[in-house]
């Protein structure tokens, strides 16, 4: 998506050699343009699957799973980071392995919001070893859901988890994809 590519090289910051920072659209300020444009690109790319939910992680998956469900008028449901005591204890759960954190936690959806009636588009900000991605996965099987696709902003193609999660068989639209980067610049593939 030529729009995302061009804000990541305008406003991205490339911290050591493996994170993207993008706190002025996405990460912590929002555009909401360019939220709105995302959903729509996502929209587009899985209007044919079936989707009946769309389920991301909090916090900075919300806002673009937010207008892909707009778009596709659709309930979005997020997996919640930290376990509070106002979902109660009938959730799925799944540990996931923060890549920006480096640290575990565990992600939770209430059983009320997912079920083996929904067909799930799975929608994240950032790709980078798919931990995140599998923790959701495992929402969804737990659930005896099935999954529809998985639509990311950007993921980052030098590690291993967009190769890893297709070659699970799951439909994966990034509409970036970073082959490389540096404090040079950032290289993007050609889709
Ligand atoms: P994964 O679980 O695929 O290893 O990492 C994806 C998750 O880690 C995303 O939910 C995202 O929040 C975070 N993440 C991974 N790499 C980056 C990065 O380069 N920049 C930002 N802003 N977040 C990242």
């Amino acid at each position: 998506m030529k729009l995302l590519e061009e804000r990541i090289a305008k406003d991205g910051k490339v911290l050591g050699n493996e994170i993207l920072k993008v706190d002025s659209f996405l990460n912590h300020q929002i555009d909401p343009s360019m939220m709105k444009a995302m959903g729509k690109e996502f929209a587009k790319l899985f209007a044919e699957d079936g989707i009946t939910r769309i389920l991301t992680i909090e916090a900075s998956g919300i806002a673009v799973a937010m207008m892909t469900a707009l778009e596709m008028n659709l309930p979005m449901v997020f997996a919640k980071k930290s376990k509070s005591r106002n979902i109660g204890d009938d959730v799925f759960s799944a540990p996931v392995h923060s890549f920006t954190y480096d640290r575990d936690y565990i992600i939770t959806v209430s059983r009320d919001y997912l079920s083996e009636n929904d067909r799930v588009l799975l929608i994240d900000d950032f790709l980078a070893n798919g931990e995140a991605l599998r923790g959701l996965i495992s929402l969804c099987s737990q659930a005896g859901a099935t999954i529809g696709g998985i639509g990311i902003c950007v993921e980052k193609g030098f590690q291993r988890g967009g190769k890893q999660i297709r070659e699970m068989g799951y439909h994966v639209e990034s509409l970036a994809i970073v082959d490389a980067m540096d404090e040079n610049g950032i290289t993007f593939r050609e889709q």
